[in-house]
């Protein structure tokens, strides 16, 4: 007889993975045979998994299922850049997006339905938090965006025939990965494992507004590369842009980057800094940029602020993103601007707005923080 709920396969870990495997008889390489069928076959058809032995395929079709999100809609800009909006359930949905580029296809994935930590600048922040994604959620947008641009005969310069077409991942996407810890982390896992998507730590990017007790822990348990959400060189400042740092201010943000260096797949942690017209954009920010990250290794990436309905900042001029740029690089660091992606679709930084309901939520997830959790 079925289970009411079987597990989603897609969102066990490779120890949960062989742990299932085992609960049903299986030897420890039945589990390495289906992970590869799920997650470099991107198979999910359990009857097609043919060298799985017949038994084991009869306890899948009963005692499992393999789902990612449902697709809403999808969508091409004329640079390439395509994006998913994906059912999350009761109203809301999530965004993932893939962008091509020269020698690399990024997808960049959500981790939650949402965010509660209502960032001041950010399209996302403003739309409220429902929930947390589970690990299936996580993972399946990277499981459809493989099997989607597959199917589609994708060709760039880096897809080998048949092999998949993602080569990087950025957690980026909508919601703070560092809150949804676990699923997150046991994501991530599969990103990395051998038998699964096995991409490097160094293609695996996670990006955090700075949740520092789980800096510490990512370092422990997953550590991939780190970017900071960073916005602002002070702590009045980033106070007000970036609400969560009154629970961990600037100092406490720069130690927790210290630590995680030595566990980082690169020698370097990535800032982001949205540049916002008057607000953060001035040469005494830039100086206190320098100063405040003088003893960590560090690149910046500054990001053009992508305006937003009901938004109340403007995108800094494009002569002082540059002369920002030429301080920081003036003073020995290495400081890209982003390149808009996606401006089409609204695929851009700051701009996956999804869809969130139930905003209740969000007023006790924003109680939560406040109280200095997680
Ligand atoms: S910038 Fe990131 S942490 Fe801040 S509200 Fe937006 S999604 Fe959340």
């Amino acid at each position: 007889m079925p289970d009411a709920t079987p597990p989603n396969l897609l969102g066990l870990a490779p120890a949960a993975l062989a742990g299932y495997c085992a609960g049903h008889g299986e030897k420890p390489f039945r589990a390495r045979q289906l992970s590869q069928w799920l997650h470099q076959r991107l198979e999910d058809d359990v009857d097609r998994m043919t060298d799985l032995g017949k038994a084991f395929r009869a306890t899948l079709a009963t005692h499992a299922r393999i789902a990612a999100p449902d697709v809403i809609r999808d969508s091409t800009a004329s640079d390439g850049t395509r994006k998913w909006l994906l059912d999350a359930g009761n109203g809301n949905a999530v965004e993932a997006v893939y962008i091509p580029e020269d020698d690399r296809g990024t997808l960049c994935i959500s981790s939650q339905a949402g965010c509660a930590l209502d960032c001041a600048f950010c399209s996302t922040g403003k739309q409220g938090f429902n929930r947390n994604l589970a690990t299936a959620e996580i993972v399946g947008q990277l499981w459809h965006a493989n099997r989607t641009l597959l199917a589609d005969g994708v060709t760039a310069p880096w897809v080998e025939a048949g092999r998949a077409p993602i080569t990087n991942v950025v957690m980026m996407g909508m919601g703070e990965p560092l809150v949804n810890f676990d699923n997150v982390v046991a994501a991530l896992q599969l990103f990395l494992d051998d038998n699964a998507y096995g991409l490097s730590r160094r293609r695996v990017t996670l990006s955090t507004s700075g949740i520092v007790p789980m800096i510490d822990r990512l370092a422990a348990e997953a550590p991939v590369a780190l970017a900071v959400s960073l916005h602002a060189p002070n702590d009045a400042l980033r106070d007000r842009l970036v609400p969560i740092n009154r629970v961990h201010p600037l100092a406490s943000l720069m130690d927790a980057c210290r630590r995680y260096l030595p566990h980082a797949p690169r020698d370097f942690v990535t800032f982001e800094y949205v540049m916002l017209d008057g607000v953060n954009d001035a040469p005494e920010h830039a100086a206190q940029l320098v100063e405040l990250t003088r003893d960590v290794p560090c690149k910046f990436n500054l990001i053009p602020f992508n305006a937003f309905p009901g938004s109340e900042f403007r995108v800094s001029p494009r002569e002082r993103i540059a002369s920002f740029r030429k301080q920081l690089q003036d003073a020995g660091y290495t400081a890209t601007i982003r390149k808009t992606r996606g401006d089409d679709i609204d695929a851009a930084c700051g701009q996956l707005a999804g869809q969130v309901q139930d905003r209740t939520k969000r007023r006790l997830a924003t109680r939560i923080v406040a109280a200095g959790a997680p």
